[in-house]
């Protein structure tokens, strides 16, 4: 098999893949950083790469995601009031 350049992209692109799935955090890292990534949201700011690793884990954990918008929800009426 000849190694093309679309070969190796498909090789690298699959083990960027890889190496991210194992980056997946757990509830736990997600709740410590989750109001950071929401006063990320709200500022409108660009999400870093360790904050990206909560957006992943909350498009696929319902319970966090859950206390991520109650979070979301109560910086909003904070920012309201003030
Ligand atoms: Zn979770």
């Amino acid at each position: 098999m000849a190694l093309t350049r679309d070969t190796l992209k498909n090789i690298i692109g699959a083990s960027l893949k890889a190496q991210l799935s194992e980056q997946v955090i757990g509830c736990d890292e997600c709740l410590e950083m989750v109001d950071q990534f929401a006063e990320h949201i709200l500022d409108g700011k660009e999400i870093p790469e360790a904050l990206r690793l909560v957006q992943l884990h909350l498009e696929g954990c319902p319970p966090c995601k859950d206390e991520f918008e109650a979070l979301l929800t109560a910086l909003r009426e904070m920012d309201g009031s003030q």
